[in-house]
């Protein structure tokens, strides 16, 4: 096999999806696990709100969390795996706690659950407001446990390629490329904020798995379905800090630039609207007042409270000047979540077989238009686990040889990626495709984003991790701006 070398499954990404398919998948596989960065960056880390899962039967039901997720998905929904999601969730989540996830509760030991913008119950499980954090690590230690696992940080997947019922992939690390074969591949890369100017994503959100995909052929739909969340902390920096729904949830209010509530002209459930109506109602609001200075404003709860309930959002916030106990916060809408990307049936089966794709890279359908808040933690653990469930199937009988399968051409690329085309992209996205589309501007960017990427294709560049980041950006955001225009 020369420096390839052999697994029974891929899974790229290291995020909730990719951590939790690893930990599913029958121990007997050789597995092996890729981060392309060190394994503490994935948006998954970065989740504050919560998991939104129908715990207490008593209070809630099932079919009320489902009726949420069709109303904020404007009931564009997949009905059947929107019902998965929905009653297959408390059971995946109860095991999130058996790998020892600290979920708050109260005084009596009962969760702590909160309430989010859509939620017409209290139905978010959270660790304060850094549940993704607590997650992730509990899940990455759970994953160094296992002997059939392999994790590779700081290792990218360049190239994905299929032959003869075998993936092969081309993994840089640095400037090194190692190689690894199987005969089954799960994609778990995240999200794409990072084709836009403002973004609540990490840095690793370069759409790279729905890249992979659609070169090898397989169904990519809704890309156009991005989600933007109107409360990111205004100062214009590219990674723009969240300030959750739950601080909504607990009863902040959103002000206009005169200082005036404003969303019940919107909407009749005001600040706790779905993100997609608060968003629209923010960009509506401005060009009424011709302002784009917003707040959030929670200072009339108990200080206190808020310091307890929001401790990272406070700390944040007071590193940027702002105490959320005392005075109205900036904020502003921006890039934060993907619905659509590579199509999957209810096993997370892509259209390319053997190939698998689940957490924010996947298209399941059960966010329709728009996601509900804390619905996609609980997407990544109900779909990678079925992902891994139909995998570890099929795996029985699998009677694979490693032989014949891709081999890469070494790279001979010499020049370096030239500066300025991740700018150009994301400025294009801003401006064609931001709460409220532009199809004008969408036509004008789709043109200039084909030439970038011919160029970056037919370049003499080296595959440097940025220049495979640069081409796996250009390549989501011509995707989403066709879509766009033929909508
Ligand atoms: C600020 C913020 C707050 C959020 N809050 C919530 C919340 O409260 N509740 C909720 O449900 N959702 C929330 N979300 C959304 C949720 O966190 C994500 O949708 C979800 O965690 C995505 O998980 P994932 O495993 O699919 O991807 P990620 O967690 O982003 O992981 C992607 C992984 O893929 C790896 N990767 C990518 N490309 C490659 C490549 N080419 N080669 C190798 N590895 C690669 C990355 O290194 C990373 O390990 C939030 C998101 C953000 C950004």
């Amino acid at each position: 096999m020369g420096n390839y070398k052999e697994y029974d499954v891929i899974i790229v990404g290291a995020g909730v999806a990719g951590l939790y398919a690893a930990l599913n998948l029958d121990s007997s596989l050789r597995i092996l696990l890729l981060s392309k960065r060190e394994l503490s960056l994935s948006n998954s880390s970065l989740a504050q709100g919560g998991v939104a899962s129908v715990m207490d039967r008593t209070h809630d039901t099932i079919q009320s969390h489902y009726e949420d997720t069709l109303i904020a998905g404007g009931y564009k929904n997949n009905p059947d795996s929107t019902e998965i999601l929905v009653t297959q969730g408390p059971h995946e989540v109860r095991r999130l706690m058996d790998f020892d996830v600290d979920f708050d509760r109260n005084e009596d030991g009962s969760l702590h659950l909160t309430l989010e913008g859509g939620h017409s119950h209290h139905r978010i499980l959270h660790h304060k407001d850094a549940t993704g954090k607590e997650i992730v690590d509990k899940l990455i230690a759970a994953v160094k446990k296992l002997p059939n696992v392999e994790i590779l940080e700081r290792a990218l997947v360049a190239d994905l390629r299929r032959q003869n019922h075998l993936f092969s992939a081309d993994i840089l690390m640095g400037d090194e490329h190692t190689y690894a074969v199987a005969p089954f591949c799960i994609l778990a890369t995240g999200g794409i904020g990072r084709a836009y100017e403002y973004t609540t994503n990490s840095a690793i959100a370069t759409g790279d798995g729905i890249a992979l995909a659609y070169r090898l052929g397989a169904k990519i739909k809704n890309i156009s379905l991005v989600q933007f969340h109107p409360t990111a902390f205004a100062d214009k920096e590219r990674e723009s800090f969240l300030i959750s729904e739950a601080v909504r949830g607990e009863g902040a209010y959103l002000l206009n630039c005169y200082g005036e509530r404003f969303m019940q002209n919107y909407d009749e459930r005001c600040e706790l609207a779905p993100r997609d109506v608060v968003s629209t109602s923010i960009i509506l609001e401005s060009a009424r007042t011709g302002s784009k200075r917003f707040y959030l404003d929670i200072s009339h709860k108990d200080s206190e409270f808020l310091k307890n309930r929001f401790p990272m959002i406070y700390r944040n916030l007071l590193e940027q000047g702002y105490d959320l106990t005392r005075e109205r916060v900036p904020i502003y809408p921006c890039q934060h979540y993907l619905m659509g990307g590579v199509d999957v049936d209810t096993s997370a089966r892509t259209s390319v077989h053997n190939l698998y794709a689940c957490g924010e890279c996947s298209h399941t359908g059960v966010h329709g238009g728009n996601r509900l808040a804390s619905n996609s933690l609980l997407e990544a653990l109900v779909f990678s686990q079925r992902a891994a469930e139909n995998i570890g199937n099929k795996a029985i009988d699998h009677t694979c040889r490693f032989e014949n399968y891709y081999e890469f051409e070494p790279d001979a690329g010499t020049e370096p990626l030239p500066h300025g085309m991740r700018t150009e992209v994301r400025e294009i996205m801003q401006h064609a495709h931001f709460v409220i589309p532009n199809k004008e501007a969408a036509k004008k960017g789709y043109e200039r984003i084909c030439e970038i990427r011919e160029s970056l294709e037919n370049g003499n560049y080296r595959k440097s991790f940025e220049y495979c980041e640069t081409l796996n950006l250009v390549t989501v955001a011509a995707l989403i701006l066709k879509e766009v225009i033929s909508r």
